[in-house]
């Protein structure tokens, strides 16, 4: 079966960060990483490469930051004074946080901006609203391991169920 729209794939796969020579990531045969091909929650331009592709075939792929994670915006980075967090907060550099900003106009809870910390000091803590991996040439090697048709309940659901997964219907 060719990978192509609103099937499962599963792939092994290296992720390195091509400028500084390091593994990023990596997926096992016995622990492949899964997407639904064609719903946008995988690399666009990994995705495209993989278009058509049967088990067994493999796949070398260069993805510039503008297809991976995006460019690196240096006004995503600010400092915020480390009286906002609570006393008992554990500062941790690499921890997400979501923060309302306090000029966002009706905003939910559930619409906060996520931050990772930096790095942080006595005083002030530097926060980047920047995807971690943004910035980054991104190089994938891998091999296509499973495809098969994606079933009614993940396609509404857009993620992928594999074996010994629970969770609430959402
Ligand atoms: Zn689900």
């Amino acid at each position: 079966m060719e990978i192509a729209a609103n099937r499962v794939v599963g792939l092994s796969y290296t992720m390195r960060d091509v400028n500084e020579d390091e593994e990023l990531e990596r997926y096992d045969k016995d622990d492949l990483d899964y997407y639904i091909h064609g719903q946008e929650g995988f690399f666009p331009g990994l995705e495209r490469a993989l278009e058509g592709c049967v088990v067994g075939d493999t796949f070398d792929v260069v993805l510039e930051p503008e297809d991976a994670f995006g460019e690196y915006n240096p006004k995503e980075v600010q400092s915020v004074s480390r009286d906002e967090f609570p006393d008992d907060f554990e500062l941790e550099v690499g921890l997400f946080i979501e923060l309302i900003p306090s000029d966002f106009e009706g905003a939910e809870e559930d619409e906060g901006i996520v931050y990772w910390i930096k790095e942080f000091g006595e005083k002030e803590v530097l926060i980047d609203g920047n995807h971690p991996l943004a910035g980054k040439k991104l190089h994938f090697q891998g091999e296509v391991v499973e495809v098969r048709q994606a079933e009614a309940d993940e396609l509404a659901h857009g993620h992928v169920h594999t074996e010994g997964c629970h969770h609430d219907d959402d």
